[in-house]
């Protein structure tokens, strides 16, 4: 890994219900950095394709659509589609199940890697969450870090992430979801979910989110100066 900088790039990366979004969001707080949530851009694709009802073979009508999609952030990590805050309506059961299968498309990869590139030039330090950060968004991250945990403890999270939002699902329905992105996430042709061979693992099954934050932290705070 290259010599870390005072604004460091940091990846992290894992599979769904690892803990990456609650764990980038207080680490990027705590050490003052940018937060881009990767998994937010494609589900914001996502969204709009099915609003358009555009079939997902249709790769022509596809690329057109990108060409007039713009997805933007605000400080306080809303998610912007064309302009319209749609942060509540990507985490849906629609979103959830269409999500991976877009992302398995290339061009909308090639596509949203681009995007994703600029922001880690153009930021003085950033913490960057996703699937392939470390492996093809910023191969040259300070710090590349990969989140796992067991398959009930990602089942048991993702639970109570939807019961907060009111929406229930079984045990057997949250394992089946995850199974399923899991499956085409890792097994995708075009970058899939990757471990890199230096990537700083963290098993988060027996760990208090907290505590994951406080790890990542301490290594990130002990190399920059
Ligand atoms: O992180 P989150 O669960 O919100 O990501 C949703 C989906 O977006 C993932 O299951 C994966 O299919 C896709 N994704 C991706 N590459 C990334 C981030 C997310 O393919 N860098």
């Amino acid at each position: 890994m290259p010599e870390p900088k005072e604004f460091p790039k940091i990846a992290i990366d894992g599979p769904a219900g690892a803990g990456k979004s609650t764990v980038t969001r207080e680490v990027s707080r705590r050490l003052e950095l940018k937060h881009l949530d990767t998994g937010a851009m494609y589900r914001a694709i996502t969204l709009k394709l099915i609003n358009e009802n555009i079939d997902l073979n249709d790769l022509d009508l596809i690329e057109k659509t990108l060409n007039r999609t713009e997805i933007t952030f605000n400080e306080k990590q809303r998610v912007f589609l064309d302009g319209m805050d749609i942060t509540d309506n990507i985490r849906g059961a629609e979103v959830n199940r269409l999500v991976s299968p877009v992302s398995a498309i290339s061009l909308v990869r090639r596509r949203l890697v681009e995007m994703q590139k600029a922001v880690a030039r153009e930021s003085q330090g950033i913490v960057m969450e996703g699937r392939d950060i470390a492996s093809r968004v910023m191969p040259d991250a300070d710090f590349k870090f990969y989140l796992d945990a067991s398959i009930e403890e990602r089942a048991r999270r993702r639970r109570k992430e939807q019961l907060e939002k009111g929406i229930a699902m079984t045990e057997a329905e949250v394992i089946a979801e995850i199974k399923n992105r899991d499956m085409i996430d890792s097994g995708r042709k075009d970058s899939p979910l990757t471990m890199v061979a230096d990537a700083i693992v963290i098993d988060t099954t027996d760990m208090s989110l907290e505590a994951v934050v406080e790890e990542i932290v301490s290594i990130v705070k002990s190399k920059v100066s």
